[in-house]
């Protein structure tokens, strides 16, 4: 592992090391709601839970979070997995908030028992209305002091098939008056009658997330609950009930250090996109992106499609760090640790994004050669791989000028520049058509100056990329701009379905690509040299090859 500082989280996590608790063991958990895919938001958290555990060879282990039905399914809990997975982090156990629930109704009805909890037949709306302020205390229920027995015998009724949905609640009893709104008799369980994934129909009545998570974590023997600063109001309610259930276990200790500890960091934010679930599964639904892994999406799926390497999105992670203040992280700094990673490890390849013809002149017609393309010249033990040169080939629009200025060092009539890996040429015109556009440019070539080669030495200031028009592929390029065209859309009072870019997605279908591209697959890192960063994209078929702008070589954002 690297050297780094310890992020804060660690630091008091050495504290309780140093204090001998939990005998000097660390379990952490990443517990994901499976309703939705993983965006790059939870990659910061998965980071954090597997990477605490790691350093201190404790345990991370997963919990998938479903106790709420209605938008859960195995779809997301598999796609979960797989993207964990190729972020490079594994993980203990899989455990399910859902396997617990057998255990959190028998506490429900151990608190009921203790005068801890009662039946609430109010409506959303009335126990909303009495809560009071922060500052106010809240009114108690009428169904407050209710006798334990009548609790207990609408608990039951509430997890029938019969039970109407929003009819009645349970709620702890704690304090109305508690300047922590959280603490004003909160909710612990509510009827759905929506299949769960895992549990099917067995279940009417399922705990909040506040009567499900400090227990899970109990139960499992978490020893640090790591989560994000909107929990920072939750925790002394997720203290209490593990108070309680410490009590009914029998602990005399309440206050022992058997308890996880809930530590909490800032989320990630980033420009021009959004994180939430609701509008991910938005743009999704209803078609602003082409699905959960569409390219643009901020899902660790999207990313992958896009070219994102895991150890970009790590090193990215890294370089923000763990603090306690919210912040928007700039997507550009993203791009950079895409390109710093991308740089190292992607295969230098030619394709000609913008094609016009370039004839040498002084090539025999039907004559070819093979030549020695460097995979990467950032590492030393590099393997190579052919390109077929050949007397017509495909050069990029942008790179001639008939009429070019002195500091032009790419092809103008008169001037010579490299052919990469092949000779050096020297322009000698062009052909246009009845409008005056460009429809080929000719050159004559050095026959002593490949690479290697005595007569390649001389200095010539600009090289270019080709790729021989008879020995090429078509393909098609998508080029991905910003999703929003706002930095910060959440922040916006416009909804944020205005704010989309109509041009975040351009499709370029006139691209040349060399041959050796065809054996490419996804997960392959390219670099179409002096463009960017690509990959294949899996709409790819045997006789239309597709690829994704992973980002470009530099930041065209910057100003
Ligand atoms: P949403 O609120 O949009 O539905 P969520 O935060 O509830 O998403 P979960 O599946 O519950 O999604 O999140 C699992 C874990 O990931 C939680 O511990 C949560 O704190 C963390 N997490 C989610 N979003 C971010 C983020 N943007 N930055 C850091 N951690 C995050
Ligand atoms: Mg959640
Ligand atoms: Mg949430």
């Amino acid at each position: 592992e690297e050297k780094r500082s310890l992020s804060f989280v660690e630091q008091l996590v050495e504290e309780d090391l140093a204090k001998g608790k939990n005998g000097g063991r660390i379990q952490t958990r990443f517990p994901p709601e499976p309703n939705g895919y993983l965006h790059i938001g939870h990659a910061k958290a998965i980071c954090m839970d597997f990477g605490v555990a790691e350093h201190y060879n404790g345990i991370c282990n997963l919990r998938f979070d479903d106790t709420n039905p209605s938008k859960e399914n195995n779809e997301y809990v598999e796609n979960i997995l797989n993207d964990i997975s190729w972020l490079g982090f594994k993980w203990g156990n899989i455990y399910y908030a859902s396997d617990y629930f057998e255990k959190l109704w028998d506490f429900a009805v151990w608190m009921i028992k203790k005068g801890l909890a009662y039946i609430d037949e109010q409506s959303a709306e009335e126990i909303a209305a009495q809560k009071g302020t922060p500052t106010t205390a809240g009114t108690p229920s009428p169904y407050r002091d209710r006798p334990i027995e009548e609790s207990l015998a609408l608990f039951e009724q509430m997890n029938t098939p019969e039970a109407v949905e929003g009819s009645m609640v349970l709620r702890a009893k704690l304090d109305m008056a508690n300047p922590n709104m959280h603490f004003r008799d909160p909710i612990m369980y509510r009827i759905i009658h929506i299949p769960h994934h895992r549990t099917g129909t067995k279940w009417n009545a399922y705990p909040m997330y506040d009567f499900a998570h400090g227990q899970s974590d109990y139960f499992e023997g978490v020893t640090h609950s790591i989560c994000t600063l909107e929990f920072v109001p939750h925790r002394p309610l997720y203290d209490k009930f593990v108070d309680f259930l410490k009590e009914m276990d029998g602990s005399d200790t309440p206050l022992d250090d058997n308890r996880p500890r809930q530590i909490e960091f800032n989320r990630l934010n980033l420009t021009y996109t959004v994180m939430s679930k609701r509008k991910l599964h938005q743009l999704v639904d209803e078609h602003f992106v082409n699905g959960w892994d569409d390219p643009r999406m901020p899902t660790i799926c999207g990313m992958r499609r896009r070219g994102y390497s895991p150890e970009s999105v790590r090193g990215f992670i890294d370089a923000i760090g763990y603090t306690k203040f919210d912040a928007l992280n700039d997507v550009a700094l993203l791009e950079a640790s895409v390109r710093e990673d991308l740089n190292k490890r992607a295969t230098r390849v030619s394709a000609v994004v913008n094609p016009v013809k370039l004839v040498i002149t002084n090539y025999p017609e039907g004559q070819t050669e093979e030549m020695e393309a460097i995979d990467n010249p950032e590492d030393e033990n590099s393997a190579k791989h052919t390109i077929t040169f050949s007397k017509n080939l495909w050069i990029e629009r942008d790179d001639f000028m008939e009429d070019a200025p002195k500091k032009f060092f790419r092809m103008a009539p008169g001037k010579e520049v490299r052919l990469k890996n092949a000779y050096i040429v020297m322009c000698t015109g062009c052909t246009k058509d009845a409008e005056g556009n460009i429809i080929e440019i000719q050159a004559e070539y050095d026959a002593n100056s490949k690479s290697g080669m005595e007569g390649a030495n001389r200095k010539v200031k600009g090289t270019l990329h080709w790729v021989s028009a008879d020995h090429c592929l078509k393909a098609e390029v998508r080029e991905y701009d910003r999703l929003f065209n706002v930095e910060n859309p959440s922040a916006d009072e416009r909804d944020f379905l205005e704010l989309l870019n109509p041009e975040s997605l351009k499709i370029n279908n006139e691209v040349y690509v060399e041959k050796y591209l065809a054996e490419k697959k996804p997960g392959d890192y390219l670099q179409f040299q002096r463009i960017g960063y690509f990959m294949l994209d899996p709409d790819t078929t045997s006789d239309h090859l597709i690829f994704n702008k992973t980002v470009g070589l530099k930041d065209t954002w910057a100003k």
